[in-house]
């Protein structure tokens, strides 16, 4: 049986994890985040993961290198797919992962990148309006309100905006998502495997359309 891979892409605020997830269940292809990846070898205390650590620890980028080989090996695992989420992030990125494919994958394999499409306007409301208490409830101003201004139904206290989710930062991250992520969107386009979703519908909708281009493929 030929196997699917599928690498979701989307801006920050998208979704896109929620999505990898629901897909990941329904079809019991593996999941591969290079974020889950680096815990677990850091946890096991093996030799990728003793550098992978010095790296994180010292608040530097794991090299491209290292992250490959732990890719790599997580695409050795038996599965009838795989779901990328977070992964390339950029030209070198995936570079390195199409020459990883092409020494595990087969011509009949199909690979397919699915971006779930949300406008700069919708991210900078949904993150912009993200407030958080210390005890860990998170709260959109919007959607999911605190019953008293400014404070946490739980415990009572002082809602914040994590500085991720500032206007400033807001604007930078999507920046670096258009610069860096979208020339892999046209990689995947160029070669006619690119999916595009609407991000802006409810969830449930959103992994509907997933599955119905998914099932028009014949990929599930
Ligand atoms: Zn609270």
């Amino acid at each position: 049986m030929p196997k699917t891979i599928v690498i979701f892409f989307g801006p920050p605020g998208s979704g896109k994890g929620t999505q990898a997830e629901m897909l990941a269940k329904l079809t019991g292809w593996k999941k591969i985040s290079t974020g889950d990846l680096f815990r677990a070898e850091i946890a096991a205390k093996t030799k990728l993961g003793i550098l992978a650590d010095r790296y994180i620890k010292q608040g530097k980028l794991v090299p491209g290198k290292v992250t490959a080989s732990l890719v790599e090996k997580s695409l050795k695992q038996k599965a009838s797919g795989f779901i990328f989420d977070g992964f390339p992030r950029n030209r070198g990125q995936l570079k390195e992962l199409l020459m990883i494919f092409a020494k595990i994958f087969k011509k009949k394999d199909q690979i397919y990148a699915l971006e779930v499409a949300v406008s700069d306007r919708e991210v900078k409301r949904r993150l912009g309006q993200r407030r958080l208490c210390a005890c860990g409830k998170v709260y959109h101003l919007a959607y999911n309100p605190p019953i008293n201004n400014g404070l946490c139904d739980i415990c009572g206290g002082q809602l914040f905006t994590r500085n991720d989710d500032k206007p400033k930062v807001i604007a930078h991250r999507l920046k670096v998502y258009h610069h860096d992520g979208e020339p892999l969107l046209d990689y995947f386009k160029k070669q006619g495997k690119l999916i595009k979703i609407n991000g802006e519908q409810a969830i449930a909708k959103i992994h509907k359309d997933i599955m119905e281009e998914l099932s028009g493929l014949k990929l599930v």
